[in-house]
């Protein structure tokens, strides 16, 4: 189990401040912690970008079919929708790695439509549920679900509107480093093997932070293109077409849009695609376990 970790200081000053503007890491991917702070990267980039949106798609758009879903991660419900008046979705970018037995097929739309059995769905496509839900979205476009993979003419016209499908996403959801559609990608990231030491934060605050490796050996772009989905060019043309992105890597979630990049822990540089890598970070990050 990965430890818990806040982000509040015994000191006069924010945490935050104390590390000069670096979060603490983040070690726990569907934690509360970190689907707000995408919530407000988002919310940021829909209020203070306008040239953001210039790359949406000018009139709203729904997909023929998404996936509704509802309730709390340990309660998520979900079905399969067609028609649904355009609101706010989120598409999925993932590798399937192999056929998926739970994949929409015209025997089990009409069941699907009424209730979509979560134990039966791939691990991938469910975390990428959870994800919906945390960022307070009700709808999830995914391949697999959303397209009838037995049916010759949906697949020829679904295929027709990936430009529309992706462009017309208020998030893509990046599963980053899942190579097949079981592996899921919001598992701790134990990667990280944090060490307790006993430290002075500041003139006045001592005690005990948690050290972990920080982005200049751990979360350095060039390794981003290393991980299994951006080395297919289907999933890279669906990057491309995204208007903003949640890439969920095991050292780190990375929100991208074309004026800003947000990590959930660890560096914060202004715009992740045109580096190449993190020069100016800190060797370590230091966090107060809480
Ligand atoms: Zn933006």
């Amino acid at each position: 189990m990965a430890p818990a970790f806040s982000l509040t200081s015994t000191g006069t000053k924010p945490l935050h401040d104390l590390l000069g503007g670096y979060l603490p890491p983040n070690l726990i991917p569907n934690s509360e912690l970190s689907f707000t702070r995408a919530r407000i990267w988002l919310q940021a980039c829909d209020k203070n970008h306008a040239e953001c949106r210039k790359h949406a798609v000018k009139s709203p758009y729904m997909p023929k079919r998404v996936l509704e879903v509802h309730g709390a991660p340990l309660t998520l419900r979900a079905r399969l929708v067609n028609n649904a008046p355009p609101a706010s979705y989120a598409a999925l970018s993932y590798c399937w790695g192999g056929d998926q037995m739970a994949k929409s097929i015209k025997s089990r739309v009409h069941k699907y439509k009424k209730d979509i059995p979560l134990d039966k769905l791939p691990r991938t496509i469910y975390d990428a549920l959870v994800v919906t839900r945390g960022i307070g979205l009700c709808y999830l476009w995914v391949d697999a679900m959303c397209i009838i993979q037995d049916d010759g003419d949906d697949m020829a016209e679904q295929m027709g509107q990936m430009f529309a499908v992706y462009r017309g996403a208020y998030v893509t959801i990046s599963a980053a480093t899942a190579a097949t559609s079981n592996e899921g990608f919001l598992h701790p990231r134990t990667s990280f093997k944090p060490l307790i030491l006993s430290a002075c934060l500041s003139s006045n605050t001592f005690g005990p932070v948690l050290a972990s490796p920080g982005p200049r050996t751990s979360l350095r772009r060039s390794t981003v293109p290393e991980y299994p989905l951006f080395t297919r060019s289907w999933t890279y043309q669906e990057h491309q077409l995204s208007t903003r992105l949640l890439i969920y890597t095991p050292l780190g979630l990375i929100s991208w849009c074309p004026l800003s990049t947000h990590r959930d822990g660890g560096n914060e540089h202004p715009n992740w695609q045109s580096q190449n890598e993190f020069a100016t970070s800190p060797p370590l990050i230091l966090v107060r376990p809480s």
